[in-house]
């Protein structure tokens, strides 16, 4: 009987074991995680989560996996492989044999170099670390968050819900600005600023200071702000290190063709941590929940030759919650787009994005309907004159 072993127990390893089986895969289905804990949801861990509105994530009960054979070995990471042999190695010094195997192992985030190992100072990834973050936060707490990507934008505005004075620096111009654009990322800034976040763009974090616990930050235009709390959202980086030496390439996440097989037989990959093949601009990355789906349905159709033929290509979409309102993004919305904002309120706005003259995706705050009646316009590359003057009629 053939052997899946898929590794990292997150949504995408969720989601490629769930599909395996739906497409028909009848052979040993083994799922891997270095966490203890059952596959869980992310998005919420910015949200619900360090709110304190939420504890648990979990994405499917055991019995679930007990029902669809699916074997679980968790608090038990992958820390190399074996392409050869076909063999994942694991902590404690096992191996685990595979005919198929798919890596799933996301991502860990950027860290600061340089900075001391001080209290109080928090990066976000998993459940625990949210959990962590959560026990520091109270009402009146000074709150320093370093980057305003989706992250660090998110827990701005949990925190800020939460009575937290925060404090939000970001070296460039704007919030988002490296995935929205600087226009967009404008719009963003102005619902941080209304809050009463401090919002300092242009500023990044020089040093940190305490004994033992931090107490003050100093940003790289001199100034100090006084902290009880620093949240760290620079950005992360795949989780590759296991794979060294094992044949398997690796750029910035693994390299897959167009339905997650990597150069290696046998050997897939799925996620946050996947450079898939993409038809436009050669190999990419996707850091979106949507994704993780999405590709877990393609490689398993491919690993088990039941692919559809005809399966529609999906629309990329991500959402993000702040301040209460959703911010999606639908489509390929890229910095160097020209953006033409058709809506803005003062707070809601709606944005479409123009490349070669087409409309490539559209930005909504608080416009949930206005985002999602454009997909067909921009899976049928409607031209961006008739996407303007629909707009305004
Ligand atoms: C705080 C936060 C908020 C988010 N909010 C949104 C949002 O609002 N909208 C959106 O679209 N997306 C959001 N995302 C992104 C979304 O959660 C990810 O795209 C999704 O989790 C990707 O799934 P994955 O399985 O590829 O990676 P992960 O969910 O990171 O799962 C990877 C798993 O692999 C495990 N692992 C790592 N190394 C090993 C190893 N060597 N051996 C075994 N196991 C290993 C890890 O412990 C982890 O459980 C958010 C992410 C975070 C962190």
């Amino acid at each position: 009987m053939q052997r899946a072993v898929i590794v990292g127990a997150g949504l995408a390893g969720l989601r490629v074991a769930e599909e395996l089986r739906r497409a028909g895969f009848g052979g040993e289905l083994v799922l891997v995680g270095g966490e203890t804990h059952l596959p869980y949801d992310r998005p919420p861990l910015s949200k619900e989560v360090v709110r304190g509105e939420r504890d648990d994530t979990t994405l499917k009960p055991r019995e679930f996996f007990d029902e669809e054979k699916i074997e679980l070995r968790l608090g038990s990471a992958a820390v190399g492989l074996d392409t050869v042999t076909r063999e994942v190695k694991l902590e404690g010094g096992s191996a685990l044999g595979y005919d198929e195997l798919v890596i799933a192992t996301g991502l860990t985030p950027r860290k600061i170099a340089g900075l001391p190992d001080l209290g109080g100072v928090h990066v976000l990834r998993s459940i625990d670390e949210s959990l962590a973050l959560r026990e520091e936060l109270a009402p009146g707490k000074r709150a320093l968050i370093v980057g305003a990507g989706f992250i660090g934008c998110e827990l701005a505005a949990s925190m800020n819900s939460g009575g937290v004075h925060v404090s939000l620096v970001e070296p460039q111009s704007a919030p988002l600005a490296s995935v929205l654009g600087e226009q967009v990322g404008e719009l963003v800034g102005r619902l941080h600023k209304e809050a009463g976040v401090d919002l300092r763009v242009g500023v990044g974090l020089a040093e940190l200071r305490g004994d033992g616990r931090v107490s003050s930050a100093v940003l790289t235009d001199g100034s100090e702000i006084e902290v009880d709390v620093v949240a760290v959202g620079i950005g992360s980086i795949p989780v590759t290190e296991w794979l060294a030496g094992s044949g398997v390439d690796v750029d910035n996440g693994v390299l897959c063709d167009e339905v997650g097989r990597t150069n290696v037989s046998h050997v897939w990959a799925a996620g946050d941590v996947a450079a898939w093949q993409v038809d436009v601009g050669g190999r990419k990355r996707v850091e979106h929940w949507s994704n993780a789906g999405e590709q877990a349905k393609i490689l398993a159709g491919a690993l088990t030759d039941t692919s559809d033929p005809d399966a529609a290509v999906q629309v990329p979409y991500f959402w993000s919650d702040q301040y209460g309102l959703k911010i999606q993004a639908l489509g390929t919305v890229a910095a160097g787009d020209t953006v033409h904002v058709v809506k803005d309120d003062g707070r809601k706005f709606l944005a479409y994005y123009e490349r070669d003259g087409v409309l490539a995706g559209v930005v909504g705050a608080g416009l949930a309907g206005k985002v999602m009646k454009m997909r067909g316009q921009i899976a049928g590359a409607a031209a961006i004159g008739d996407a303007l003057e629909a707009a305004s009629a």
